[in-house]
């Protein structure tokens, strides 16, 4: 049977299937090998937080109540931790959710939104799928270039997306460079800053406050997740942090019930749980000094990370090199997606991990 005209939304014809990463038990599978590191999602190696495990054991119990389709409880701590209020919080099943609504949220058809042309691309495809339009950027010296952003700027201008620190490159936009934008933006553009690994980049002094700037620019949205800082990526739970009125309206479109019981207790948990993050952080960093001392010595350039993953050319095709690495059980991501053809993005991982991966990718090099 084919597919007749018109069947589809006309929009989604521009859009690519998502070609998932291989799960590890594949993996395991199709390469005959027992132990598998997965250093491409960007997920914690250490596991989930402790107390979030904790909260979801409770809170199993009561799986047969509908979730608080409010996040009460929750938007209330996050709005302590945050000096704001609980109408300034829209929480969102991940942050790819809240990426979703914000699309839904402001796009009209003809709508524009500027990005780079390297970056985190979800927001990109709801805007698409919704028939606006993604002004994308090109990259200056590896960074987001806001002078690029602001010389885009037009009546059609809905959206500004920083991902902050970027994803895939892993750098961060400074707080001098992030006023520059804030300045230059007229107040009527909405401001995105997708801050999904803000506690690993909040380590570095040049990184911005950006509750800050929303007290003073009410058409801003900064995203946060509990995927990546608190371990818990399967759960899928992020928030935005927004005007009232912009909260008011994303709420309208979040769906009833997104953010499922078990997701909203181990937020909650993982909230509290001061040491899994400071833990979490410290790894990281060792982890990624690990790979820039070897990165260093093999002579591959890299992206200065303040993420939970670097970004390093190994100057060959980068979809042979994964494959390779694949054989020797080690799951990374290629830069292909983004058009950049001989890098790898690496997750951190444990010590163990990390050196791992650093002696398989010495010996696929030198074939
Ligand atoms: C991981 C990630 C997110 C959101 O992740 P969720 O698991 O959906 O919360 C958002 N933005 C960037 C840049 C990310 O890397």
């Amino acid at each position: 049977m084919s597919t007749s005209i018109g069947l589809f939304r006309k929009e989604l014809a521009g859009l690519r299937p998502y070609i998932p990463g291989k799960p590890i038990e594949e993996v395991q599978k199709e390469y005959g090998i027992s132990e598998v590191i997965k250093l491409a999602s960007n997920e914690n190696q250490l596991g989930p937080s402790p107390k979030a495990v904790e909260a979801i054991r409770r809170e199993l119990e009561n799986i047969n109540i509908y979730p608080d389709p409010g996040c009460m409880e929750l938007r209330n701590k996050l709005a302590e931790k945050h000096g704001l209020e609980m109408e300034n919080i829209v929480v969102g099943n991940g942050g790819e959710q809240l990426l979703q609504i914000i699309a839904q949220t402001f796009i009209n058809a003809g709508d524009e939104v500027i990005t780079s042309d390297t970056t985190f691309t979800i927001l990109g495809i709801w805007v698409e799928y919704l028939g606006g339009k993604n002004v994308t950027v090109p990259l200056n010296g590896y960074k987001q270039d806001f002078k690029g952003y602001i010389e885009n700027i037009n009546e059609n201008t809905k959206l500004i997306y920083v991902c902050n620190p970027n994803n895939p490159l892993g750098n961060i936009m400074t707080k001098d460079e992030v006023n520059y934008l804030v300045e230059n933006v007229p107040d009527n553009v909405v401001l995105i800053f997708d801050e999904a690994y803000y506690d690993f980049a909040r380590v570095n002094p040049e990184y911005p406050e950006t509750i800050d700037i929303l007290k003073r620019r009410p058409n801003t949205i900064i995203l946060r997740t509990f995927s990546k800082i608190a371990g818990i990526a399967g759960l899928r739970i992020g928030y935005a942090l927004t005007s009232k009125d912009i909260a008011i309206e994303m709420s309208k479109v979040k769906g009833t019930f997104n953010v499922n019981r078990l997701a909203q207790a181990a937020a909650l948990g993982a909230l509290e749980d001061e040491e899994h993050i400071s833990k979490t952080v410290e790894l990281n960093y060792r982890s990624l000094l690990i790979m820039e001392k070897s990165f260093d010595e093999l002579g591959l350039e890299y992206v200065k990370s303040n993420s939970n993953f670097i970004f390093v050319n190994i100057r060959k095709d980068s979809e042979s090199v994964s494959k390779e690495l694949l054989k020797r059980g080690i799951v990374v991501k290629t830069g292909t997606i983004w058009g950049w053809n001989s890098w790898l993005r690496v997750s951190t991982g444990t010590v163990e991990q990390t050196e791992k991966f650093i002696s398989a990718l010495k010996e696929v090099l030198k074939q």
